[in-house]
C-alpha cells in the first residue's frame, strides 16, 4: 500500500503561512519538518539533531510563527501589541541574518515582526527596531548582552528560546553568555535546541535547559555528512594548493563554490591569487567590514561571484541554493567543522561535491574525519598528486587507473572519478598532463609559470627543497 506524502496542510499549519508557503514554492515538508513542527505545536521542548541544509529553519520558525500568531493566543488582543515573546539564538551574524529572512518569508502574511541583532556593526537601526516593538529576535549572542546591559532588550516576556547550531556556539566560546541571557527569561518557556553534532557539553547544556524534551533526530549522528555530498580527498602539498585549486577549477564544472581556509590571511592571499589567475572570486571572513561582507554575499547569491573564499565564520550563514562545490584549501580545524563546511553544498536534497585538499600534516586530522562521517573519502586524482602519505594500505588499494594516468608508469590506485576530466577531453587534457609531467622536476612542481602564481609557496616551506621527512609514511591502520 502506498502512503501519501504528508503536505503541509496535514501539520495544521495557520492559514497565513500555508500561503507563505505557497509562495515559496515549498510543497511538502522535509523529515524535520515532518517531526519537528507538529511538536513544537504543541508546545514541548525539542532536542534536534540534524545536518544542515534540511529545513531545520523552517521547522522551527513555522510553528514559532503559528503559536504566535494572534488567533492561536488566548484572549484575542483587541489591537496587534508588538512584545518580544520569541528569541532564537545563533553563532554568526550570517546564520542569524539568514534566519531572520527565512521569518520575514514565512511570516509574510502575518503581522508579526522580527528583528536580527548582531555585532561588528552600528547597533543604532537595531536599537531602534527593537524600539517599534518586535515578537521574535534573532541574535548573535554577544550583541544581544550588549543590548541587554544597556536597557534595549526586555526579555521577560520571551515564551519561546530557540539555540541554533548549538555545537557551533560553544566552539565559539558563547556558552557561558547563553546560560547568563537564560537567567533574564522567565523559567516556564518552551525551549528548542538545534545542533549539527551533539558533543558532551552540548547534552549537559540540553540537560541544564530542556524539560522533557523531545528528541529528533535525522540523521544518524556519527555521520551527519550531508549524504548528498560526493567526499573527496586530494593529497597535496601545501606549497601546491593554489595550483591545484586553479586546475580543478579549470577542469570540472564548477558553477558556484565555496573556498575553506584555515586563515583571514590565507582567504585574502588565495582570492588574489585567484583573480590574478582570471577566477573571480570575494573573501569574506571577520575581519572585513559587514558590508563588504553582505556585498560578497549578495553577489554571490545573485550568482554575479561564483567563487567565495571564506574562513569558518561563514560556513553556518551560507544557506545559497545550488552551490556545486566546496573545497577545503586548509582542513578544518575540527571533524564537526568539516560536517558544518561541505553542508553548504547539497542542499534540500540537490547533489554537491566536496573536495579537500590534504597536505603532509593532516593525516591525523583526515583519519578523524572518515571516523566521524564514517567511511573512507576517495582519493581524486591530479596533476599536482603527491603521496604526501599513504592513504589506503598497499594491499587495500583500488588499482583502477584513471584514463590520465595512462603513461605515467604506474598508478597511484586512485578510483577514477566524474569529477576528474571526463574521458571527452581525455585527450587535449593528457598532453596537459604529460606536459606538466615532463616539465616536472623531482619536488614535483608542474612548471614555472604556476608557481609565480602562487603566494603559498613561500609559506613555511621551500617547495625546491625536498622536506627531509618526504617519506611516504605508515599507512594508516585500517581498524580506525
Ligand atoms: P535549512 O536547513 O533550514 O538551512 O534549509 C535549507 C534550504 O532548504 C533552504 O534554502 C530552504 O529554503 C529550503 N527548504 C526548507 N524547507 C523546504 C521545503 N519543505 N521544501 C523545499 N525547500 C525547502
Amino acid at each position: 500500500m502506498t502512503q501519501t506524502p504528508p503536505t503541509f496542510d496535514t501539520l495544521k499549519l495557520a492559514e497565513p503561512l500555508l500561503r507563505a508557503l505557497h509562495r515559496q514554492g515549498y510543497e511538502t515538508p522535509t523529515p524535520i519538518q515532518e517531526q519537528a513542527i507538529p511538536v513544537i505545536m504543541d508546545q514541548k521542548d525539542v532536542l534536534g539533531c540534524a545536518q544542515t541544509g534540511t529545513g531545520k529553519t523552517a521547522a522551527f520558525a513555522l510553528p514559532i510563527l503559528h503559536l504566535l500568531c494572534p488567533k492561536h493566543q488566548q484572549g484575542k488582543p483587541a489591537k496587534q501589541q508588538h512584545k518580544l515573546r520569541s528569541l532564537i539564538l545563533a553563532p554568526t551574524r550570517e546564520l542569524a541574518a539568514q534566519i531572520h529572512e527565512s521569518f520575514r518569508e514565512y511570516g509574510h502574511y502575518t503581522k508579526l515582526k522580527s528583528a536580527c541583532v548582531f555585532g561588528g556593526v552600528s547597533q543604532h537601526p537595531q536599537v531602534k527596531a527593537l524600539k517599534q516593538g518586535i515578537d521574535i529576535l534573532i541574535a548573535t549572542p554577544g550583541r544581544l548582552m550588549d543590548l541587554y546591559e544597556q536597557g534595549h532588550v526586555n526579555l521577560r516576556d520571551i515564551q519561546i528560546l530557540v539555540l541554533d547550531e548549538a555545537d557551533r556556539m560553544l566552539d565559539m566560546g558563547f556558552v557561558k553568555d547563553i546560560r547568563r541571557i537564560i537567567t533574564y527569561m522567565p523559567r516556564e518557556r518552551q525551549n528548542l535546541l538545534f545542533s549539527a553534532t551533539m558533543p558532551k557539553p552540548i547534552a549537559e547544556l540540553a540537560d541544564a535547559i530542556l524539560r522533557n524534551p523531545v528528541s529528533i533526530q535525522v540523521a544518524p549522528q556519527r555521520s551527519s555528512a550531508a549524504e548528498t555530498v560526493k567526499q573527496y580527498v586530494c593529497l597535496v602539498e601545501n606549497a601546491r594548493k593554489a595550483d591545484l585549486l586553479c586546475h580543478l577549477m579549470h577542469h570540472i564544472s564548477v558553477s558556484r563554490a565555496i573556498v575553506f581556509t584555515r586563515t583571514k590571511i590565507r582567504a585574502d592571499r588565495l582570492t588574489k591569487s585567484l583573480n590574478r589567475m582570471n577566477i573571480e572570486a570575494q573573501a569574506i571572513h571577520a575581519d572585513k567590514s559587514q558590508h563588504a561582507r553582505t556585498r560578497a554575499l549578495t553577489l554571490f547569491k545573485r550568482g554575479d561571484l561564483h567563487v567565495l573564499v571564506a574562513s569558518d565564520i561563514a560556513a553556518r550563514g551560507v544557506d545559497v541554493d545550488d552551490i556545486s562545490h566546496v573545497f577545503n584549501f586548509d582542513m578544518p580545524g575540527d571533524s564537526e567543522t568539516y560536517v558544518h563546511r561541505i553542508g553548504r553544498t547539497g542542499r534540500a536534497g540537490t547533489e554537491g561535491t566536496a573536495i579537500t585538499f590534504v597536505s603532509e600534516d593532516d593525516e591525523k586530522q583526515l583519519r578523524a574525519i572518515e571516523r566521524l562521517v564514517d567511511k573512507s573519502i576517495e582519493e581524486m586524482y591530479h596533476p599536482y598528486d603527491k603521496p604526501v602519505f599513504s592513504k589506503v594500505p598497499k594491499s587495500k588499494k583500488k588499482r583502477a587507473r584513471h584514463p590520465l594516468s595512462k603513461g605515467r608508469g604506474k598508478g597511484r590506485g586512485k578510483t577514477s572519478s566524474e569529477e576528474t576530466v571526463s574521458d571527452d577531453n581525455a585527450k587535449p587534457s593528457q598532453r596537459r598532463r604529460k606536459k606538466n609531467v615532463t616539465k616536472k622536476p623531482r619536488g614535483g612542481k608542474p612548471g614555472k609559470s604556476a608557481k609565480s602564481e602562487n603566494p603559498f609557496s613561500n609559506q613555511g616551506e621551500n617547495p625546491k627543497k625536498k622536506p627531509k621527512n618526504n617519506k611516504r609514511r605508515r599507512p594508516p591502520r585500517t581498524d580506525d
